[in-house]
């Protein structure tokens, strides 16, 4: 059997690792238009901010690694242009000698990702305005940083990569001001939570600017829609991604309604023999079974695993996603799993919402409060999503929700749950517990 697999990061790698540990005796092939692969891209802006101080520590595995521990063939730099499902072959590109060739396949897995969402704006293209998505864009940044020494920076977007941007721009002495298009930050949380984020921000000194966006860019500043203009020697465009589906599309496999391919539990799509995993992918929600994008590496590496397994005769199948999501700015963590209120009332459910404020351990081990907005279904008395903002710990409390989520958990059944409990971890009773006596 020969399984040819288009994309090297997070699932098209977990995808080839996978059928091996299947099948010894596939021929496995990936190939990778560009030069990096298995690369950790959730550890980019902590590289930018000099926490990461060696690249390689991201990138880990190159080509020789895969080919020695697994027997996989991956060749860089070189891009599938097309793909016949009739005939069952791939037509490639070799992008360093310009070599145009042909490969059979078997079973294909598309791995091919996402790429940023560029916005129409004037100025975009100029050499000080970033996205960020690989290690090339990251060692860009990173060698402007140190060249040029931009003293002021605009980010676009206040979602989990506009803030970890935020945090590591600051550490490298840059003044910076993050704009959001919206009338509230951050997508994943509510009105009420983001505004709580928001105060706790300026405290901070954060310079937060909403409900503008960004209609041209200059070498020395970016105009705003209302005609503001703010100093900037550097853009970073942290606006969101786009599922890469053309060569999919192209070859007649269906999309989704979100616009990312559409599979089934087991990863296949519309065609036979040819599967699609990771941010390319449209998925499901656990709790509504309704159609989702949601491109995160934890998801990716996830349906990667699922289409190695099953196009190599295993029986994986995946269950859907709350769209759990965390990310740390300074001293402060922010996470949501499940629906947000807004999410749920819009779909129907009778809601009911706690705001439950308890520290994360006794004040004599330095115990700092958190703030667990918890929504349920008042009918059925399930948990049916959960955002925290804290400082230790909003972690454990996230995936311990997460959990309780995922199994139909409602709410008279947090207080029985036996955590943990010694000081320097919890406080006697949760946080979680508090949030279930809270809701009953
Ligand atoms: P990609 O990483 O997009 O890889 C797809 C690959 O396919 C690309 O290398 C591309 O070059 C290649 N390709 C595309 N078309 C072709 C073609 N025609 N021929 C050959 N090759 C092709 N996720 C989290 O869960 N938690 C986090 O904290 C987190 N932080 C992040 C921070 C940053 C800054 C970024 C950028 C992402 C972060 N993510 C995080 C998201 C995570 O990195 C992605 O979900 C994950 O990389 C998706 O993996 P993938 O393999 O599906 O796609």
């Amino acid at each position: 059997m020969k399984i040819i697999i288009i994309g090297a990061v997070a699932a098209g790698t977990s995808a080839a690792a996978k059928a091996r540990r299947n099948n010894d005796s596939a021929k496995i092939v990936i190939y990778e238009k560009d030069g990096d692969i298995s690369y950790s891209g959730c550890g980019l802006p902590y590289y930018i901010g000099g926490e990461i101080e060696d690249i390689e520590q991201l990138t880990p595995r190159d080509a020789q690694f895969f080919k020695k521990k697994y027997n996989i063939d991956i060749f860089t730099r070189h891009e599938v242009l097309k793909i016949d499902t009739k005939s069952k072959k791939v037509i490639v590109k070799n992008l360093s000698t310009d070599e145009i060739f042909e490969d059979n396949y078997d079973k294909l897995v598309i791995a091919t990702g996402a790429s940023p969402f560029i916005p129409d704006i004037k100025g975009v293209d100029k050499e000080h305005v970033f996205f960020l998505r690989n290690v090339k864009h990251a060692q860009n940044i990173k060698n402007f940083i140190d060249s040029k020494h931009p003293k002021h920076a605009v980010i676009a977007g206040t979602g989990f990569i506009g803030f970890e941007m935020l945090e590591n721009l600051i550490l490298r002495n840059i003044d910076v001001t993050i704009i959001e298009k919206q009338e509230k930050i951050t997508p994943n949380l509510d009105e009420d939570m983001a505004l709580f984020l928001e105060n706790m921000l300026l405290k901070k000194n954060i310079k937060i600017i909403k409900g503008s966006f960004i209609s041209q860019i200059q070498d020395d500043k970016v105009v705003l829609d209302n005609g503001k203009e703010i100093k900037s020697d550097m853009v970073i465009m942290a606006t969101g991604v786009r599922p890469n589906v053309k060569l999919a599309k192209e070859a007649g496999v269906e999309l989704g309604v979100t616009g990312a391919i559409k599979v089934n539990s087991k990863m296949q799509t519309n065609i036979a023999d040819v599967y699609a995993c990771g941010d390319c992918i449209e998925t499901f929600s656990l709790i509504t079974s309704k159609p989702v994008y949601r491109p995160l590496g934890s998801t990716a590496n996830k349906t990667g695993r699922i289409a190695g397994d099953v196009l190599t005769g295993g029986n994986l199948e995946y269950r859907g996603n709350l769209g759990t999501g965390i990310f740390k700015l300074f001293d402060i963590a922010v996470s949501n799993t499940g629906l947000t209120e807004k999410e749920a009332a819009e779909l129907g459910y009778d809601v009911v919402v706690c705001h439950n404020i308890k520290p994360d351990k006794p004040t004599y081990f330095n115990g700092k409060e958190m703030i667990i907005k918890a929504v349920a279904d008042k009918n059925t008395k399930k948990i049916l999503g959960v955002q925290i903002i804290g400082f230790d710990g909003v972690d454990k409390r996230t995936d311990v929700f997460a959990t309780l989520i995922t199994y139909g958990a409602k709410v008279d059944e947090l207080f029985h749950l036996d955590l943990a409990y010694a000081p320097p971890f919890s406080t006697t009773k949760d946080p979680v517990h508090y949030t279930g006596m809270i809701l009953e």
